[in-house]
């Protein structure tokens, strides 16, 4: 692929910052570029700490959506999670009660201690959601195997039952390891991400669900490759975009042939603003996320109000979309 064949307006390419309302994955402000070309708008947000190599896939799904859009979809809405940050209890259960999610995703293991907090935050989750409501953990990979076996167990029980794990240990043989051993699903994220071989998860016995996301795969149609290869049902999941690139994940789970799970794509209500209005957020509503018709399209009184105002680190987002570039036409 050759960058430069794209009809694309780099100079004009946006920067933006946005606070988040919970420190998330270590983040309190979410940074990205909004980039425009013939089939709309699309969103360029790697992570800050992430090298130029990895950055490129971001901006391939950031030029697929401004330049060509994505495949038609099979399906108009798309069941949604909530998704509950390491907070406490209180807190878990109120964001869960106002999210009209039928399906939560609850992140344990924020640090060495938090068993007791863990496990105060699923019971809390529980209460809320009643019965009939699903619970998830995620793990980020922060387990070795003993600790994920006696903590899963503990959960699960603490849960009255969970929907699976997301990641508890770090490995591909570390997770097939505690599959073994345990009675609850395992989903593989940062391992499905990682691999170059998505299907050695499956080949593993390491997963009995795939996470995957469009936004650091490379673009909707790349995904779908991904989620073919590794053989697995799927969970879409978000990496923090805004409303822009919320979009092309939702296009990855109404483009998917099954969809067997709720998506993890309702963490617009992580940030304090969005790039587009209101009306055309990408908000869940009673757990249901619609697939807009048209892409969103970003307004420039919020484009103008988040505008990054730091200007070296303006200076550093032009600079890193002009590398990347470079790297993804090598
Ligand atoms: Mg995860």
């Amino acid at each position: 692929m050759t960058a430069a064949e794209f009809d694309i307006d780099w100079a004009d390419a946006r920067v933006y910052a946005i606070p988040m309302r919970t420190r998330f994955r270590g983040i309190t402000v979410r940074e990205g570029m909004l980039v425009q070309g013939p089939a709309g708008w699309g969103e360029f947000c790697p992570f800050a700490e992430y090298d130029d190599h990895e950055a490129a896939s971001w901006l391939a799904t950031a030029i697929e959506q401004a330049t060509v859009g994505w495949p038609e979809p099979v399906r108009d809405r798309i069941p949604i999670n909530a998704t509950v940050p390491a907070v406490d209890a209180q807190r878990a259960h109120d964001i869960v009660a106002v999210s009209g999610c039928r399906t939560a995703k609850v992140k344990v293991a924020d640090h060495p201690e938090s068993l007791p907090e863990d496990l105060a935050r699923v019971e809390a989750v529980r209460s809320a959601l009643g019965p009939h409501g699903h619970i998830r953990i995620d793990a980020n990979g922060l387990w070795d195997i003993d600790t994920a076996i006696d903590h899963i167990r503990r959960l699960d029980a603490a849960a009255a039952g969970l929907e699976y794990v997301e990641q508890p240990c770090r490995t591909i043989d570390e997770l097939a390891a505690v599959r073994r051993k345990v009675g609850v699903r395992i989903a593989a994220d940062e391992s499905i991400r990682r691999a170059e071989d998505p299907m050695k998860v499956a080949v593993a016995g390491a997963a009995d669900v795939a996470v995957i996301k469009c936004t650091p795969l490379g673009g909707v149609r790349r995904a779908v490759q991904v989620a073919q290869a590794a053989g697995l049902p799927c969970v879409v999941s978000s990496a923090l975009e805004t409303s822009v690139g919320l979009a092309a994940q939702l296009a990855l789970a109404a483009t998917l042939p099954d969809l067997d799970f709720a998506c993890g794509l309702g963490t617009l209500s992580l940030l304090e603003g969005d790039t587009v209005v209101e009306e055309h957020a990408l908000r869940p509503v009673e757990g249901m996320l619609a697939v807009p018709r048209t892409p969103p399209v970003p307004a420039p009184e919020l484009l103008e109000k988040f505008q990054l105002t730091d200007r070296d680190r303006t200076a550093w987002w032009h600079q890193r979309l002009a590398r990347v570039r470079d790297e993804l036409t090598q």
